[in-house]
């Protein structure tokens, strides 16, 4: 069985009927031109290894990647917040943690 988890919160949403949305960013380099091999290449493991690197701490930061895919997991709960900010813009602006 698959596991969902909201990848902001951590709520758990591997339960039947639980409301789930995906969200799927890219960035790449404007400059680069890409090709179509370019964005079927698989990030996972090079995402997977910079996580691990960010545990790690200590590790001499990385070349930028020219092309970034990612993919999240959100409950609906935080999707309706991405989607009024999705550059956590206000977050930035003003810490402003009333509770709702
Ligand atoms: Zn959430």
């Amino acid at each position: 069985m698959m596991h969902f988890s909201c990848d902001i919160c951590g709520k758990d949403m591997t339960q039947d009927g639980a409301e789930r949305y995906v969200l799927k960013m890219e960035a790449f380099a404007a400059a680069t031109a890409l090709t179509d091999d370019d964005l079927e290449t698989d990030h996972v493991e090079e995402m997977a290894r910079m996580l691990n690197d960010l545990e790690d701490g200590d590790e001499p930061p990385q070349p930028l990647p020219t092309c970034k895919k990612m993919r999240f997991d959100l409950c609906p709960n935080c999707f309706r917040k991405f989607v009024h900010d999705p550059l956590g813009r206000e977050n930035a602006a003003k810490f402003d943690f009333s509770p709702n």
